[in-house]
């Protein structure tokens, strides 16, 4: 099966005068282990179509799969659960807890869910995210691009089957910007991970295999891209 996918995916806001279609109909499948990402102008349904993909929210007709895993047919409690075993969610802002060391925030999600770390995978995520020596800080001592990466080790701990980015580099300068998206690509290359991103940004989705292109709700184009090698 694909990692995920939407078949006749609408997604309506509101109701009667005031009703928005964020979603119009869009049907797509997104392969495991690839790095896609989803373009498109603002208000296109880009965060609508990644949240109803991610089981944040539900689409109003259509279904959306993670897997085989039909996400309409799933409750609440499910979705919840489907999320914290089997996806890993990278936002704009890092949403790390202040409080706590890189460390402690990459292994939340673990400790949250009563898990405990696979050491010799964590040593892998921590040290292809370059934080190898950074683990004690806190995030307000670390930069911009350094919290993006331990919002993106975070997401990696529990293995997750899709990691979903929202404009993952929104935040960031351009050479912050550059490292996390490299090691975006460096996930998807070397620890074979499936990776949805939303952005609005073509350098940004110049590191995708694949990018799909949103207006008014719909598909309107998919593009495959070679790997690009040159740009790490
Ligand atoms: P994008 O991510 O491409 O900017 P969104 O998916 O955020 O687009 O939004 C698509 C459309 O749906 C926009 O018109 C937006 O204003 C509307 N929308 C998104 N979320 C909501 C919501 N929770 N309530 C009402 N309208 C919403
Ligand atoms: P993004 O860059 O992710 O599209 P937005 O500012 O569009 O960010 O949306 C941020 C949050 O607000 C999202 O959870 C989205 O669902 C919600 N949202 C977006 N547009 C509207 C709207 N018109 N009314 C209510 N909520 C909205």
């Amino acid at each position: 099966a694909p990692a995920a996918r939407a078949v006749a995916a609408v997604k309506q806001y509101g109701g009667g005068d005031a009703a928005v279609r964020a979603l119009d109909g869009v049907t797509v499948a997104l392969a495991a282990g690839r790095f896609t990402a989803v373009m498109g102008p603002s208000g296109s349904g880009k965060s609508t179509l990644l949240h109803c993909l991610a089981g944040l929210d539900r689409l109003t007709s259509g279904q959306a799969y993670v897997g085989d895993v039909e996400l309409g047919s799933a409750s609440d409690k499910q979705l919840t659960l489907l999320r914290r075993e089997k996806l890993g969610f990278v936002f704009q802002s890092f949403n790390l807890l202040p409080t706590l060391s890189a460390a402690e925030n990459i292994t939340l999600p673990l400790d949250l869910a009563g898990r405990s770390p696979d050491k010799d995978w964590l040593d892998t995520v921590v040290g292809t995210v370059g934080l190898t020596d950074r683990l004690k800080h806190r995030p307000a001592e670390l930069s911009g691009g350094q919290q993006q990466r331990v919002a993106v080790a975070r997401a990696l701990v529990s293995r997750p089957e899709v990691v979903f980015a929202d404009e993952p580099t929104g935040n960031l300068d351009s050479r912050s910007a550059a490292e996390v998206l490299g090691l975006l690509r460096t996930m998807v290359t070397d620890l074979g991970q499936t990776l949805v991103m939303v952005t609005h940004d073509p350098s940004a989705a110049a590191y995708a295999d694949e990018v799909l292109f949103l207006a008014d709700g719909r598909l309107v184009d998919r593009l495959e891209q070679p790997t690009r090698d040159s740009v790490l």
